[in-house]
């Protein structure tokens, strides 16, 4: 790699420790998309980055070309720390799964400015928001960046024959043609189309087109029908071929609190 160093806007979207005193931060940005740099001296002194570097926050980067694909991180300065999220388990678990998603699903070395307007505005909403977001937000995060990576959740027909519902004027009867969904082919189908899928709501699917569609500010006091809580994630751990690891600690914590302890009695 080679050429000048770039300035860039950049979510920190998590890091390994490299060597003694180094660290290897991936950022997302939205001309390089994602991208792997070298922090010298990240971990020996508190000095040279400060706190600028934790996962979901902000920053503005000098990246300068260095061996292979690795950049190395010059001058850093942060622009927003997301001290609000740290405040709430649930919140700060939600920043980074919004990281590991987008910039899972983010190519390297390519612009990804629509994954990164997303991931921008999910932890500036995660950062001031007062509760934990409702159901529909993290199904409009999830299903917006499958959106912008090019593999749209299919959520009003069949990803098989790609009928809609008979009669869609009134898709929640009972008698509609029963349906699931299908991560590995990118979201909903007929059961006869389909056989051995597991059934969903259509009232669910729409409710996640919905979402899909609206702005994420708008999604933070929306609850969804019941439905399957993970099926979009799974069609992200699909198409990545690989566990979302922040999803293993957000599980737990959402269904704790969708269930809080009722008194005895
Ligand atoms: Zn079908």
């Amino acid at each position: 790699m080679s050429g000048p160093p770039r300035q860039q806007p950049a979510i920190v979207v998590g890091h390994v420790d490299y060597a003694e005193r180094d660290r290897i931060v991936r950022l997302l940005t939205p001309d390089l998309g994602r991208v792997s740099c070298l922090a010298r001296g990240a971990r020996g002194s508190r000095h040279r980055y400060g706190g600028a570097l934790d996962t979901g926050n902000k920053i503005q980067a000098v990246l300068r070309p260095g061996r292979g694909d690795l950049w190395h991180l010059g001058e850093t300065t942060l622009v927003e720390g997301r001290s609000g999220a740290r405040a709430d388990l649930v919140r700060l678990t939600l920043l980074a799964y919004a990281c590991e998603l987008c910039a899972g699903l983010a190519r390297e070395h390519h612009p990804e400015p629509r994954l990164y307007g997303l991931l921008d505005m999910a932890s500036l909403l995660l950062d001031t928001m007062t509760a934990p977001p409702r159901a529909a937000f993290r199904a409009g995060l999830e299903s917006k960046a499958l959106t912008f990576s090019g593999i749209t959740p299919t959520l009003t027909t069949c990803a098989v024959c790609n009928q809609a519902d008979s009669d869609s004027a009134d898709s929640s009867s009972a008698d509609s043609d029963p349906v699931g969904f299908d991560p590995t082919r990118g979201g909903r189908a007929h059961l006869r189309c389909q056989p051995g899928l597991r059934a969903v709501p259509i009232a669910w699917t729409l409710a996640v087109e919905a979402a899909r569609q609206s702005p994420l500010r708008d999604l933070i006091d929306t609850d969804l029908p019941p439905g399957p809580p993970w099926a979009l994630s799974d069609m992200i751990q699909a198409h990545l071929g690989r566990a979302l690891n922040s999803r293993q600690i957000l599980a737990p914590l959402e269904q704790a609190a969708a269930n809080p302890l009722h008194p005895a009695g």
